[in-house]
């Protein structure tokens, strides 16, 4: 059910849904949103939790600042005045349970094809260590040892989002959804989009030298 948010504006909405749309088509260069997967959210108000995402079925690379949808923490759509009301994401939901659960307000899930080689490789987790590259997401280059949690897809965000707390650990920014793709998260989404940069190189590197 949605309500009117009389709270939030139309025009903080679009604002993020611009930065959204620059980090999107940033993302579509990189070749991490192919087609119409993919989606970036940005935390817009946190009591009520409300997110802008980018919306559903969209060429990620063509986005403008209004394609952008607001959820509340179960992925539901909330409408916003001035805001057209679009069709969220399906995995919006999982973007406000990591927004809820970690504190981050910046939140990006791509269809990195090395976030899915190295889930398939190491369904347990992928095990990282003495890499310099490790500072990018908070851990330390040395004697640090790092597992990017690995968990099951499933189509149900409930069920995802339960599998998702099962396997956090607040000091690694990031979780692989097996046999699909990589959510990563920071404190803003310029830091959120760096999370998910070394995350990203950080699983080519294993592979490369697993
Ligand atoms: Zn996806």
């Amino acid at each position: 059910m949605s309500s009117v948010e009389v709270a939030l504006a139309a025009e903080q909405v679009h604002a993020a849904g611009g930065r959204l749309a620059v980090e999107a088509a940033r993302f579509t260069g990189y070749g991490w949103m192919r087609g119409t997967s993919g989606n970036i959210s940005e935390v817009v108000s946190r009591h009520p939790l409300r997110l802008a995402v980018t919306a559903s079925g969209l060429d990620k690379g063509e986005l403008l600042a209004t394609d952008v949808a607001v959820v509340g923490p179960l992925g539901e759509s909330v409408a916003v005045e001035g805001v057209e009301p679009l069709r969220p994401s399906a995995e919006a939901g999982l973007h406000a349970r990591v927004a809820a659960l970690t504190g981050a307000d910046a939140v990006v899930h791509v269809h990195a094809l090395n976030a899915v080689v190295a889930g398939r490789r190491w369904p347990g987790g992928v095990l990282l260590r003495d890499v310099e590259t490790l500072k990018g997401i908070g851990r330390l280059a040395h004697d640090d040892e790092v597992t990017i949690p690995v968990i099951r897809n499933s189509q149900d965000m409930a069920e995802l989002g339960d599998w998702f707390e099962g396997a956090y650990d607040p000091r690694t920014p990031a979780v692989i959804v097996a046999d699909h793709g990589l959510y990563a998260w920071g404190a803003d989404l310029t830091h959120a989009r760096h999370v998910t940069e070394c995350v990203e190189w950080l699983l080519a590197y294993a592979l490369a030298t697993a």
